[in-house]
């Protein structure tokens, strides 16, 4: 809506300016893929594939789905267009609407945008710190505040197979106690054991092994890295030995972002005594997706790569109070009286805009006290009042808006002396 624009526009410019700074090319992949695409890279057993996706048959009998995120789109636009073949890394960002068909409610949308970076081609763990490093850098230049990223590993398919034994020997005599999702999660995806959020799932969880103990030396020394590069930079992290992330796609490294705020709130039944609630609402989440290039047929790229939700960022901004600049600022009003003057004020309008002067107009109105009440609202120093008489005689008034002042002026000099009064 109107009213949010110069937040959308804040949030865009700042991710243009912080992920070219970083290196990032804009890309811009179809909002919808086949739907073979997400199965194959999401994975077909995750919620997101199974609930979540709009899916449809095309007249000539395609599968196709609206895209859920963004990164397989991406892949496929490495692999199809010639990228293996440019210096690697290569380094892209997105910015775009997604589709998840969830249920509505406060930060949860069927369509919420998204901005994206990835980084295909090359294993070295400086680069899972860089992807975290820009999206913090992107947060913090939004103005938000409490920033955390949660940090885990969750191994190769060497170690996660070793580890998905100890999970089921931890689970299978404890099946009865989880809910109905997580039944279901034994048999097809035990590691998404760990990413339920249901209250008793969560209480079994909180013994649950950890993947952290049960790496292969590998991931073991490339995660040990990554938390190497994040302490040489001032993000703030912590270790979050369950944190396994929705998607098929991921290994090693994966991530959240957190903001983490604390609210104060009145004592109940108007006590004095003040309330401290923390919330904790995740802004976006990322990680390594290894074999995702060679899975979708092309050669072997390790990459990495993040999502930050939009949505959800400016609902920060507005929570914190961030402060945006409106990105419409009138300087000058301009005001008409009578039909020969309303002939006028098109062109005089266009040639105050030329001349880089803001202005703004309520030209269907005729009366002038509604002009300019309408001038003041705009929050305007000056307004041009351009009656009947003035246009025969090629003069127009000045108002100087704070104190009343007029003066009238020949209409081929008006340019130049609002721009002085402005201090253009
Ligand atoms: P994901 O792609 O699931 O890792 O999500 C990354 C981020 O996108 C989340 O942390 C949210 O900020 C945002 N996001 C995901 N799903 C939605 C949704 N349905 N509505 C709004 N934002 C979302």
């Amino acid at each position: 809506m109107p009213d949010d624009q110069k937040y959308w526009e804040k949030v865009r410019s700042t991710i243009k300016k912080v992920s070219r700074s970083y290196g990032f090319e804009r890309i811009d992949t179809p909002i919808f893929e086949y739907s073979d695409l997400f199965m194959a890279s999401v994975g077909e057993a995750t919620d997101v594939v199974e609930k979540q996706m709009y899916s449809f048959k095309s007249k000539g009998g395609d599968m196709l789905s609206l895209r859920p995120e963004g990164t397989a789109g991406v892949a496929r636009a490495y692999i199809e267009n010639g990228m293996p073949n440019l210096p690697q890394p290569v380094k892209l960002y997105y910015i775009g609407p997604m589709f998840r068909y969830e249920q509505p409610q406060a930060g949860r949308f069927r369509q919420f945008r998204q901005a994206g970076v990835e980084i295909i081609g090359d294993i070295d763990p400086i680069y899972d710190a860089e992807t975290i490093n820009a999206f913090v850098v992107m947060c913090r230049e939004l103005g938000l505040q409490n920033i955390n990223v949660e940090m885990n590993t969750i191994g190769c398919n060497k170690c996660r197979s070793d580890f998905r034994s100890q999970l089921l020997r931890y689970y299978k005599p404890r099946a009865a106690k989880l809910c109905r999702d997580c039944k279901r999660r034994i048999k097809e995806s035990p590691l998404r054991l760990l990413d339920c959020k249901e209250e008793k799932c969560e209480q079994l969880k909180a013994h649950a092994p950890n993947l952290i103990d049960h790496l292969c030396e590998e991931c073991h020394s490339h995660f040990k890295s990554v938390l190497e590069y994040l302490d040489e930079t001032e993000i703030p992290y912590s270790l979050n030995p369950h944190l396994v992330r929705g998607f098929d796609y991921y290994t090693k490294t994966v991530f959240e972002v957190f903001l983490e705020d604390e609210h104060i709130a009145d004592g109940e039944e108007g006590g004095n005594e003040k309330t401290h609630r923390r919330s904790k609402m995740a802004l976006g989440g990322g990680g390594r997706y290894d074999n995702l290039i060679r899975l979708l047929g092309g050669k072997d790229a390790p990459a990495v790569g993040a999502a930050l939700g939009l949505d959800r960022v400016i609902g920060a901004m507005k929570q914190q109070g961030v402060k945006v600049p409106p990105l419409y600022k009138p300087d000058v009003f301009l005001v008409q009286l009578g039909a020969l003057s309303k002939k006028k004020c098109l062109k005089l309008y266009e040639e105050l805009r030329q001349a880089g002067i803001a202005v703004a107009e309520s030209f269907g109105k005729d009366s002038i006290k509604t002009q300019l009440r309408a001038a003041d609202r705009d929050g305007v120093s000056l307004s041009l009042i351009l009656g009947q008489k003035e246009a025969i005689d090629g003069v127009i008034i000045v108002r100087d808006m704070a104190s009343g002042a007029q003066e009238t002026v020949p209409i081929e000099k008006v340019i130049k002396i609002i721009k002085d009064k402005l201090g253009k």
